[in-house]
């Protein structure tokens, strides 16, 4: 790759004490098969060392792989969510290096014709619209695993991630902040999971982002890169880039060149170390392996999985922009996981307003599904219950206070029993009657002009220096007046009504 390939026309970047950050970025990700890419041995996380990894994956001299059709077919969904060209003909490369986690004493790759190539992906950053180019995809075997921590002073080798299929996404330098940086890798995250081709379990090291960072002064050429390696979290992605800029700034600044190296982020130290230097290509004495074919790929075969591809979280963000009169951020809220967009799409379809549903699903229920760490498929809340909340809401029955705690009612109730508690009803009901839940709960929004005089009344009369201050042009006096409205009616009057009532009273 040359600095050719570097956009020239890319937007003013933000620099950092001077300099532009440059960053490109390398995905390791886990393609969902449930056997290996070579063999027929169980991808399943978790097990006992060394029990899911068969002949093939141990290197017994004699065996030979047999290419998984499964982790084809998702790097291709994968090259038709991102408009890449997929090859009719790539080539699978042997890749030496000696390590103890590598019984063949090469990893089985692609090199010089990989299966994805080109295509892009978008997102939008403080409300701008980036694109980050990929270079390549490729179809790679994962290498085992060292555990040095469970025998002390000594070293054991598990081989059950040895064969395990991964897609290795390589993007263009076209980054230019750490920020920028991690709304790629979120975007890209969303991706593979939204197309089912990636459990997408950082922990589990499903989805693992090396970071390549480099600095210069503006206009000049890139300068040499560091490798941040193995990246599980978006939290430490973003804390390690921070900190592998502000070094190489200083060290250019101390008067020292920049060694192209492999780095490791240290979570607890916020530092990066290095761990190597960096090997070439040649290193590496790529040759194709003489044991797969070519892998060649039938443009029937591409037609058929493009057919069966679900619209992408892009262009369900702009339909739901467009369609819904919502903006662009709030669409890429809804669109976080299939999911939540069928979620939201429920909802409206049962007769909410679009952009109060988009408030409260970003809102409110998202704060009570993160409290609780759960996903929105687990919500105990139906869609039709939310919609009939956000109707009695718009047609004024409840205010927005009442409806938060029809919400917490809704959310508390055990599978159908706040029925039988609150209304008295069958307990087979399923979904709770909203209109009953708001009477049993006394949470109907008072708007009854009489009953609102009432408390304007023993308002006015509890705080008569509120009164004076607000006659004196404090107009915060007046909110504080409305605030205890709110309180004597115990949340439940009509804010907009009570506030026109009080004005009217004061004159
Ligand atoms: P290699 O395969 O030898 O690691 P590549 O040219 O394939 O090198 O680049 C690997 C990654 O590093 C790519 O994501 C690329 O965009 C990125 N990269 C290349 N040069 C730079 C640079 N000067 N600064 C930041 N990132 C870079
Ligand atoms: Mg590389």
């Amino acid at each position: 790759m040359t600095s050719e390939t570097v956009p020239t026309t890319t937007r003013a970047a933000a620099l950092v004490r001077g300099y532009e950050v440059v960053i490109g970025f390398e995905t390791h990700t886990q393609l969902s098969t449930r056997s290996k890419i070579f063999s027929r041995a169980s991808t399943a996380f978790g097990a006992e060392p060394n029990t899911q990894a068969c002949a093939v994956d141990l290197a017994l001299p004699g065996t030979l792989p047999v290419m998984n059709r499964g982790a084809v077919e998702r790097a291709i969904r994968f090259g038709l969510a991102i408009g890449a060209q997929i090859a009719p003909r790539s080539v699978f490369a042997r890749k030496n290096y000696f390590y103890p986690d590598l019984p063949k004493g090469y990893q089985i790759s692609q090199f010089e014709i990989p299966v994805v190539q080109g295509g892009q992906v978008e997102f939008f950053l403080d409300g701008e619209k980036r694109s980050v180019r990929l270079v390549r995809a490729h179809l790679e075997e994962d290498a085992g695993k060292s555990l040095h921590e469970e025998f002390a002073g000594q070293t054991g080798i598990d081989l059950n991630r040895a064969g395990t299929p991964l897609l290795e996404i390589v993007t263009e330098p076209d980054m230019r902040s750490s920020a920028e940086a991690v709304a790629y890798a979120k975007e890209l995250h969303k991706i593979v999971t939204w197309i089912g081709i990636c459990d997408g379990n950082m922990q589990e090291g499903s989805f693992r982002c090396d970071a390549n960072v480099s600095v210069r002064k503006p206009g000049a050429p890139l300068g040499t890169r560091r490798e941040i390696k193995n990246l599980n979290s978006f939290k430490f992605m973003q804390q390690a880039i921070d900190y592998e800029v502000r070094w190489q700034i200083e060290q250019i600044e101390d008067g020292h060149a920049i060694q192209q190296a492999t780095v490791l982020f240290n979570p607890d130290t916020g530092e990066t170390r290095a761990m190597r230097t960096k090997e070439d290509a040649a290193d590496y004495r790529y040759f194709p392996d003489p044991d797969l074919p070519p892998l060649v790929i039938d443009g029937n075969w591409v037609q058929e999985i493009g057919a069966r591809m679900p619209e992408l979280p892009r262009a369900m963000s702009a339909r739901f922009a467009r369609g819904y009169s919502l903006s662009e951020s709030e669409a890429t809220q809804l669109t976080q996981s299939p999911t939540f967009a069928a979620y939201f799409e429920a909802t409206v379809a049962a007769g909410a307003n679009p952009k109060l549903a988009s408030n409260w699903l970003s809102g409110e229920i998202s704060r009570k599904l993160n409290a609780q760490e759960i996903e929105i498929g687990a919500c105990p809340i139906k869609p039709a219950e939310l919609a009939d909340v956000i109707l009695h809401l718009t047609t004024g029955t409840i205010n927005s206070g009442g409806a938060k705690q029809l919400l917490e009612l809704l959310w508390q109730r055990g599978p159908a029993d706040v029925v039988v508690q609150l209304t008295g009803a069958s307990a087979t009901a399923e979904v709770v009657s909203v209109g009953a839940l708001i009477e049993s709960a006394g949470l109907r929004q008072i708007d009854d002009s009489g009953a609102l005089e009432k408390i304007i009344d023993e308002v006015l009369t509890a705080n008569p220096k509120s009164v004076d201050e607000f006659r004196q042009g404090k107009e915060k006096a007046f909110n504080a007046l409305v605030g205890q409205i709110m309180k004597a009616s115990r949340g439940k009057a009509n804010p907009q009504e009570a506030g026109a009532m009080l004005r009217a009273r004061l004159g």
